[in-house]
């Protein structure tokens, strides 16, 4: 049996260092690697210049680079060329999507965490199609790192990260968890805490389990209705956390890390944007350290999904903003190339082409 390489991305530079010396590499090896792949992005051997010739043949005889050898199987870029997207390919032919989004403080990019979702969600492509697996902590970390390579082609790096691609990060916390304390290491990307966001549906233990954690992380929730029933059957998690419990662990988080909830709340038409909806959310929101992140839906006709009228979303937006809320009204972005979460992949898989794909955006 042929044997396995040891995949190196995601390794600190403590275990990268023990691991080169127990193939007889100089210790200084592996502070070459390690910058080769976090300072510069090179994922290739062959292409790290001041490694000798006889030292990158034992690391491409022992070693891979990104888990799996990821493949980009699919990329697509928005028309005002703000946001691109990719569909990954992994070695066992999961696909998974990521984006890029280019903002006026920078680039941030948006993370899978699992590969489909069993959350179910009514609006998500990703939860229509259930959980094939979840991620592993490198796999999480190489979508990062695929945006790094390209922005860093052009003297660019993301400055911000969410995990709101496909899945439900709370349900593959180790993982997740994993791949932000890699991305916040000094020796790496050093990227602060307080630039990443986790958005969950709303698993209580997840939440209570990150404020423990004690990092200034951002907590998103999708909330998307306040009222039981509504949002029952827009989001199956809400019959197992009734959205007040969530509520509950979500300013607890608030007041114990110190920074800002945010709610995204998708405006559905006849659903979820009368005034009574935009008072009842108010009410429960009164008093929190909260933004409100309002989002027109993406039609999913079939599953009775329509987007309000812009005026409607607009007029909803202002009467949680008299209510003293801090509610904007988000700024689409990529709406041309289907950056919601999962229909990348879910297109790629109707047309067959179940050959790897990056995906992310998940809560739309
Ligand atoms: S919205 Fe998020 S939690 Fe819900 S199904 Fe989609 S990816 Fe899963």
């Amino acid at each position: 049996m042929m044997e396995r390489k040891r995949e190196l991305f995601g390794l600190g530079l403590d275990a990268l260092e023990e691991f080169f010396l127990s193939l007889g590499l100089a210790r200084y090896r592996s502070k070459q690697v390690y910058n080769w792949l976090y300072k510069k992005f090179v994922f290739d051997f062959a292409a790290m210049s001041d490694i000798a010739k006889g030292d990158r043949e034992v690391l491409a005889d022992k070693c891979s680079i990104l888990p799996g050898e990821i493949e980009i199987a699919k990329t697509q870029r928005s028309a005002d060329g703000l946001t691109e997207k990719v569909l990954l390919r992994y070695s066992d032919g999961a696909l998974v999507e990521s984006v890029l989004m280019e903002h006026d403080y920078g680039h941030s990019v948006c993370l899978s965490s699992q590969v489909g979702c069993p959350m179910g969600c009514r609006f998500c492509a990703s939860g229509q199609q259930g959980l094939e697996r979840d991620l592993t902590a490198a796999e999480i970390l190489a979508q990062g790192a695929i945006f790094g390579k390209h922005l860093a082609e052009q003297g660019k790096r993301w400055s911000r990260l969410v995990v709101m691609g496909s899945g439900e990060p709370f349900l593959n916390y180790a993982n997740v968890l994993a791949a932000l304390d890699f991305f916040h290491r000094p020796d790496a990307w050093g990227l602060s805490y307080r630039h990443m966001t986790v958005s969950t549906c709303g698993i209580v233990p997840g939440i209570e389990r990150l404020a423990r954690e004690g990092k200034p992380i951002n907590l998103a929730i999708s909330l998307h209705s306040v009222r039981q029933e509504v949002r029952s059957a827009l989001m199956p998690a809400n019959k197992v956390y009734p959205f007040p419990s969530v509520l509950k662990a979500a300013a607890a988080y608030g007041a114990d890390s110190g920074r800002q909830v945010t709610y995204e709340y998708i405006l559905i038409a006849g659903l979820n944007h009368t005034e009574e909806d935009a008072e009842l959310l108010a009410s429960y929101l009164k008093g929190q350290n909260a933004a409100v992140n309002l989002i027109p839906a993406n039609p999913v006709p079939d599953k009775g999904i329509e987007r309000p009228a812009m005026k409607d979303c607009r007029a909803f937006c202002r009467r949680l903003q008299r209510a003293g809320l801090n509610a904007t009204l988000r700024k689409e972005m990529g709406k041309d190339i289907a950056a919601a979460c999962g229909q990348l992949r879910g297109a790629a898989a109707k047309a067959g082409v179940h050959e790897g794909g990056y995906s992310g955006a998940g809560d739309q």
